[in-house]
């Protein structure tokens, strides 16, 4: 479908006048109904940059309780370089993805030594720090520094393939969003599109009624995302649940695995060593697998290399998302 405002000669961007509505339209909405949320209440860099490297990957509501935790313990950017890995990683456990807690804690640093503690408002600088990439240099540039950086991701990425009725990707995409930009309110530009990708352009069911670009919209829900169907793998698992006085017996990943380096677990157990009723079912999902955990509760395997930790210091260790749901579960924490 040809919309009739854009170009003749490219079917991504808008002509000017219906570029100046479509900034009208998206800031108006944005004033109007935008959500709360704590990130939103000032433009502190720290604080913006810790939500959107929290967000990636996560939705809002699963991030609001540890943004918030998170920022108890470290409340500035210099507090956050000067903590143990572990303790970060405590912090962030239940989040998943423990590498953005590891990239943050190194830009920290760096931010500290190199910048004597002031955020880089640059998008170069931005994007020298570890774990900052394109679209998180310019959402913390035009959010906390108003400079005319468009961000691009997966809500954006739907809402502009709707709107011109055509899929984009990679460089053209990230062009029509900067021909949209508002250079006047370019953060408050991004956090609508944003917005109005997580609360209106559904990824199944777009609001096309309620929405305050419909008629500038190519498509106007008629273009559904379609999704390839996800394989998930299914495996069960088996893990030992070993209690002492007060005490858990723990084991810790090898630092140098590739997945969840150095984060605490329950031991686990080849079926072979299952010789007594399970206690605890989990169901757990990882990328495409499906787990089932079933938990035994009594002595670990003797060759398992670990340590009993009292169950007051469990909560301050950086423990798999799994392990966490297992003795939350198990009501050890
Ligand atoms: S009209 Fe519908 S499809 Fe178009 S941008 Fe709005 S919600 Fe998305």
């Amino acid at each position: 479908m040809k919309h009739p405002a854009m170009n003749s000669d490219d079917r991504r961007k808008f002509d000017a006048l219906t570029t100046r509505r479509w900034r009208q339209r998206l800031l108006s909405w944005y004033d109007h109904n935008r959500r709360e949320l704590p990130w939103r209440q000032d433009r502190d860099p720290y604080r913006v940059w810790l939500s959107e490297i929290m967000l990636q990957q996560t939705r809002v509501s699963a991030v609001l309780d540890h943004y918030c935790r998170f920022l108890r313990r470290f409340p500035t950017v210099q507090r956050l370089a000067a903590a143990r890995e572990s303790s970060v990683l405590a912090a962030w456990s239940g989040l998943g993805y423990y590498r953005r807690a590891r990239m943050m804690h190194a830009a920290a640093k760096a931010i500290v030594k190199q910048h004597g503690g002031k955020f880089p408002g640059g998008i170069a600088d931005l994007r020298a720090l570890p774990g900052i990439g394109r679209y998180t240099a310019a959402a913390i540039a035009s959010i906390v520094f108003n400079a005319p950086a468009a961000v691009v991701d997966g809500n954006v990425e739907r809402v502009l393939g709707r709107v011109f009725g055509a899929g984009l990707a990679g460089e053209p995409l990230w062009q029509t969003a900067e021909a949209l930009l508002s250079r006047r309110r370019p953060g408050d530009f991004n956090q609508a599109m944003m917005e109005l990708g997580a609360v209106v352009c559904l990824p199944r069911q777009p609001r096309c009624s309620i929405c305050p670009v419909f008629s500038l919209c190519a498509t106007r829900g008629s273009l559904q995302q379609v999704k390839k169907p996800i394989r998930q793998n299914r495996r069960d698992i088996y893990y030992a649940l070993d209690r002492r006085n007060s005490s858990i017996f723990l084991v810790q990943r090898p630092k140098h695995a590739s997945l969840m380096p150095g984060l605490w677990e329950l031991p686990e157990i080849p079926i072979s060593s299952a010789s007594r009723p399970f206690s605890l079912t989990v169901r757990h999902s990882i990328t495409v697998t499906d787990y089932r955990v079933r938990v035994m509760r009594g002595p670990v395997p003797v060759q398992s290399r670990g340590r009993w930790v009292p169950k007051t210091r469990i909560p301050q260790l950086p423990l798999t998302g799994l392990a966490r749901k297992i003795l939350r579960q198990a009501q050890v924490i």
